[in-house]
């Protein structure tokens, strides 16, 4: 890793760790000034994750008083099980994901990992065991590697390369001058959202955690690399929990139980093949994007 990563002296270190600490809730969240509302109970012991069993229990929450978002959510999510999260825009699926993540408090409600209370456990110990891919990857500028490497502090070169293969971005990596040490961001190679996207996934499949939540992290790469990636995401959402969130409902077929939220509420669940018997707004959603999918056939 060493030979990777340019040397750093002990301030810029500590430096660098604040800036992306701040810069990494902020990518996936888009929001930094809330971060520090978030304080760890006294006596906050570490999460054990040891089956990776999620329950949302009535959880309530809005971002502003007065205004619910999130109106009584009851949501069991086996271990090990991929529970899809479906609806329109709006309709607070990523608000669940931050709430796992437990960037904001609840205003109601409970949410337990293997029993234990995401609110009373320590909040480093409950980001070490959860895996995001964002909707929006901002990338740190460092070099690629760097950005991949920091899913798991140690990682090998040879993990690292694993993961990228896994993500579908080791040969345009490889196809880069300096390889993994070239470097991205504002000094450096642009990247395109979809190459975004994959550095992040890369860096899930590095961190390797017990519970894993994409959202819409497949929404910015064309329907080709899509599919060669939803191949990968599959293969790693086996054998652990995943909340999968998504627009596309052809990237959800898949899963154990697809749960349709609309304005902050549940209002279906169910395997796809239940959901379209059920002729309710996922069979809606799902006759609408066929639609399109054949138009865009038609087009090309
Ligand atoms: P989805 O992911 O389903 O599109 P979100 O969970 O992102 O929906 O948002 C749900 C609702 O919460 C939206 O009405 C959105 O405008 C609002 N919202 C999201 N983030 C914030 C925020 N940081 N502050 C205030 N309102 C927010
Ligand atoms: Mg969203």
């Amino acid at each position: 890793l060493s030979q990777l990563f340019r040397p750093l002296d002990l301030l810029g270190m500590v430096y660098r760790t604040i800036r992306q600490g701040v810069i990494d809730m902020g990518a996936m969240f888009d929001l930094v000034d809330t971060a520090a509302e978030v304080v760890d109970a006294p006596g906050a012991q570490p999460l054990h994750v040891t089956a990776g069993h999620l329950r949302f229990e009535n959880v309530r929450f809005g971002y502003d008083p007065g205004r619910d978002i999130l109106k009584g959510i009851d949501l069991d999510v086996p271990p090990g099980a991929t529970v899809a999260v479906v609806g329109p825009s709006g309709a607070g699926k990523s608000t669940l994901a931050r709430l796992l993540y437990r960037f904001y408090d609840l205003t109601g409600g409970r949410l337990t990992i293997d029993g234990q209370d995401i609110a009373e456990v320590t909040q480093a110990s409950l980001r070490a065991a959860i895996g995001i891919v964002p909707q929006d990857t901002v990338l740190f500028n460092d070099t690629i590697g760097y950005n991949i490497a920091y899913g798991r502090e140690g990682a090998t070169e040879a993990e690292i390369e694993a993961a990228a293969r896994g993500a579908a971005i080791a040969g345009f990596i490889e196809h880069q001058p300096e390889r993994y040490a070239t470097r991205v961001g504002e000094r450096g190679l642009k990247l395109s959202g979809g190459e975004k996207q994959r550095v992040a996934i890369a860096r899930t499949l590095l961190k390797n955690p017990p519970i894993l939540i994409l959202d819409e992290a497949t929404s910015a790469l064309d329907s080709r690399t899509e599919a060669e990636i939803m191949a990968t995401l599959e293969a790693i959402e086996r054998g652990r929990t995943t909340i999968i969130i998504a627009h596309r409902l052809s990237t959800v077929v898949h899963a154990d139980k697809i749960v349709v939220l609309e304005a902050g509420q549940i209002v279906e669940q169910g395997s796809h093949a239940q959901l379209l018997a059920r002729n309710g707004l996922y069979a809606e959603m799902w006759a609408r994007q066929a639609k399109e999918r054949e138009e865009a056939l038609a087009a090309e």
